[in-house]
């Protein structure tokens, strides 16, 4: 993040707001993938689940995004799911009127379908190709999204791949290497990131990466790093995946991002995995990038992140939040 960009998104708190925005454009995916945190019973805080959310499609869901994208005023909108890509008819028609509004635009899919060609000359856009792990485990995971149709699906494109390492991964020698051996020469692939599976508290999955194999990823994180350019993880944001934030209240990617499901009025909080997050095992990279951002020291003085929370103190003040989000927030909270 250069420091335009981090004056603008103080800005942007400063006025009350929150400059990054995430939304579920749709409760639907084709795929079932295992972990997969947005359709957990407690994704939403209880009560109500993605599957049951009353979501749109059309006109409506295009005028309904950029109605909350007007609310908000991000400087940066992911799209995420359910897979976006189920609704791509209506993604074409948001996206260039997203971008018009000077917003920095963000798509988190499985390729489980083409992607646009109309996105590729589009600056400030990015998609997010969600991979888990090389072809054999990944398939497994991720059908009918196989490496088949993905290579399919993205050739001629320009894409972001993005795999959450799993303990399954780390537990094979050279996995991360033969990893960034298959995707790097590719030319659509712009940039490779890595995340940590994160867990939800009291959560006891298989994937939960032990503290030898997160020490052991972050050694081989920043060996690799100088070996593939296109991973593109500055070695600031892999330290920090050796302390990840202790509470959502000290994670500045929860602090500064809004996420709304499906219906276009539902908060999820504390961050974009909902429920109860086990934050001291977190390594999802937008938070530990953003932590590396709050280190970053403006002016050489003052930390960013302290800037940040405290300017998030000032923002509340000038600019509560609109009702109708409170009472999300209510319901989604008492479950
Ligand atoms: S593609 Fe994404 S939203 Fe769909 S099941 Fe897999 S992880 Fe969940
Ligand atoms: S992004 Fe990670 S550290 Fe931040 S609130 Fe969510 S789980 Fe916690």
């Amino acid at each position: 993040m250069q420091t335009s960009e981090i004056l603008k998104a103080w800005n942007r708190i400063l006025q009350g707001g929150r400059p990054s925005l995430s939304i579920e454009i749709t409760r639907e995916c084709p795929l079932r993938c295992p972990g997969c945190y947005a359709y957990e019973d407690q994704h939403l805080g209880g009560g109500v689940t993605l599957r049951v959310l009353n979501d749109r499609k059309g006109q409506a869901l295009v005028d309904g995004v950029l109605e909350v994208v007007d609310r908000f005023r991000p400087l940066h909108l992911s799209l995420v799911g359910g897979d976006p890509l189920v609704r791509y008819r209506e993604l074409e028609t948001m996206v260039p009127l997203l971008l018009a509004r000077g917003i920095h635009v963000q798509i988190v899919t499985s390729a489980f379908r083409p992607l646009s060609a109309s996105w590729d000359l589009l600056p400030h856009m990015n998609v997010v190709v969600s991979v888990d792990g090389l072809q054999p485990e990944h398939d497994v995971r991720r059908s009918p999204a196989t490496y088949v149709r993905v290579l399919d699906n993205i050739a001629g494109r320009r894409v972001t791949i993005h795999c959450t390492v799993t303990a399954q991964m780390m537990k094979r020698p050279g996995y991360l290497k033969d990893f960034l051996d298959f995707w790097t020469p590719r030319t659509e692939v712009q940039k490779i990131w890595f995340s940590i599976f994160t867990p939800q508290v009291g959560d006891t999955s298989p994937e939960i990466l032990s503290r030898e194999e997160r020490r052991q990823l972050i050694a081989d994180l920043l060996v690799l790093r100088r070996q593939y350019p296109k991973l593109d993880m500055p070695e600031a944001l892999i330290r920090q995946m050796s302390s990840p934030p202790s509470n959502p209240s000290e994670c500045v990617f929860a602090l500064t991002t809004q996420t709304i499901s499906a219906d276009l009025k539902t908060e999820i909080t504390p961050c974009q995995f909902g429920g109860t997050p086990d934050c001291q095992s977190c390594g999802c990279i937008a938070s530990m990038g953003l932590a590396a951002v709050a280190e970053h020291k403006l002016g050489g003085l003052i930390p960013v992140g302290a800037i940040f929370k405290a300017s998030l103190k000032i923002g509340e003040l000038r600019a509560p939040r609109p009702a109708e989000l409170k009472r999300a927030q209510g319901a989604s909270a008492s479950g």
